[in-house]
């Protein structure tokens, strides 16, 4: 194919194809988007959130279901933040949307102290406003732009930092069971994110206008996944599918599965076992296997 331009349209819309395709994969999975849902997509103009609003929007229109979308940004008053970028945006997408005004950025820059990072307050702080805004306006559902690397960035870093096996579920009820948080972009790459907004053009506005350092550890998991995936192709898919195959009786977790209790057989005639989650034992010519399932 020699003309350039039509090689590129190409790509773009396998990108586009299969973008679509991962979040309405994660959206039936794990049940995101219901009828009649009310669906507060929170978009911070970084090229994750942007990419979820997009493809939301093209899945609206071919959905069999009807929910409504709101693009809703928080303003932190960051110094020199481009207020009018996200508004332009919006309304030539003709998407409703709403920009909350609020100055977390100065109670951030007066409770850290100076060359601490600064993410960890920022961040729930703006939880905080969104998930109120959501309350206050009838919002069923609240669509962060988490990706799968996001996803596994974590999830080391819970291992390595927190003594913790979790990550960042795809769906999820808040602390105070007021919200439900959904993560549509989910099982998507974050190459694929970067290559789909780089086409797009979208607006990008930097989150660290605000001059915080960045999250060494954070950038660490991030180098480490991205040496992986270089290096052993199909690591990474492996990785996020271990997190959908947990097998509790194989952890060492005793609030998961009951180890204190665990029993032999009921009876002799009994030649398979099923054990209280996650494996059974079977009969294999009169050897006793453990499986999982
Ligand atoms: S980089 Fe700045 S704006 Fe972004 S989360 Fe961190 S503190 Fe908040």
């Amino acid at each position: 194919m020699s003309d350039p331009n039509q090689k590129a349209r190409i790509q773009f819309n396998k990108l586009q194809k299969r973008l679509r395709h991962y979040v309405g994969d994660a959206i039936a999975d794990y049940n995101m988007i219901e009828a009649g849902d009310k669906v507060m997509v929170c978009l911070s103009g970084g090229k994750d959130s942007y990419t979820m609003l997009d493809v939301l929007v093209g899945l609206q229109k071919t959905a069999p279901i009807d929910f409504d979308i709101i693009a809703v940004n928080l303003d932190q008053k960051q110094p020199g933040f481009p207020e009018h970028v996200l508004p332009e945006y919006l309304q030539a997408l003709g998407v409703p949307y709403h920009i909350i005004e609020k100055d977390t950025y100065s109670v951030v820059k007066r409770v850290i102290p100076e060359g601490k990072t600064t993410c960890g307050l920022c961040s729930r702080l703006r939880r905080g406003t969104l998930y109120g805004y959501a309350e206050a306006n009838g919002i069923t559902k609240i669509a962060l732009g988490h990706h799968r690397d996001d996803i596994l960035e974590t999830f080391f870093l819970n291992i390595f930092y927190g003594g913790k096996l979790k990550a960042m579920p795809p769906k999820l009820l808040s602390d105070d069971k007021k919200n439900i948080i959904i993560r549509p972009l989910a099982y998507c790459r974050e190459k694929d994110i970067e290559r789909f907004s780089a086409f797009k053009n979208f607006p990008i506005i930097p989150c660290n206008l605000c001059g915080s350092q960045e999250n060494l550890q954070r950038n660490a998991m991030k180098a480490m996944l991205k040496g992986w995936d270089k290096q052993f192709p199909g690591r990474l898919e492996t990785i996020f599918t271990s997190l959908q195959n947990a097998a509790p009786s194989q952890l060492a977790d005793r609030q998961l599965f009951d180890f204190v209790g665990l029993t032999r057989g009921i009876g002799d005639d009994v030649n398979e076992t099923v054990q209280l989650c996650g494996s059974k034992t079977i009969d294999v010519n009169g050897l006793n296997v453990l499986t999982q399932f």
